[in-house]
């Protein structure tokens, strides 16, 4: 398992970019096609729709960013936002969470076994 974890909003904001990324390999792909305007046309559009998707994406963090709230992370010392009850810092991906409920026990299955046992 090497998966590198990241707080809510810069793992949307990723998949939003790779949004970007696959609608201008797409529409690149259909440049190779030229020879067929009908092929052309279809991978120009399908590489439109990519773009814009990313483009709602990003609309949608906009919106989710004013639902966030503003924690001083106690790992780093910095401001990050925070996205529902539990999120990750995003400088340094320490879990934090609102509810002392929470504390230790949604985390230590996944967060918590990597790094910071100690804590
Ligand atoms: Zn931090």
């Amino acid at each position: 398992m090497s998966i590198k974890y990241s707080s809510k909003i810069n793992k949307i904001r990723t998949f939003a970019l790779g949004l970007i990324f696959v609608g201008f390999i797409v529409m690149y792909i259909g440049i190779f096609f030229r020879t067929s305007m009908w092929i052309m046309t279809l991978f120009m559009i399908l590489g439109l729709l990519f773009i814009i998707a990313s483009t709602v994406v990003y609309f949608w963090i906009g919106m989710l960013s004013t639902r966030t709230i503003q924690v001083v992370c106690p790992s780093c010392g910095k401001t990050t936002k925070m996205l529902g009850r539990v999120d990750l810092c995003m400088y340094c991906s320490e879990p934090l969470t609102l509810d002392p409920e929470l504390e230790g026990k949604e985390f230590d299955e996944k967060y918590n076994r990597k790094k910071k046992k100690s804590w």
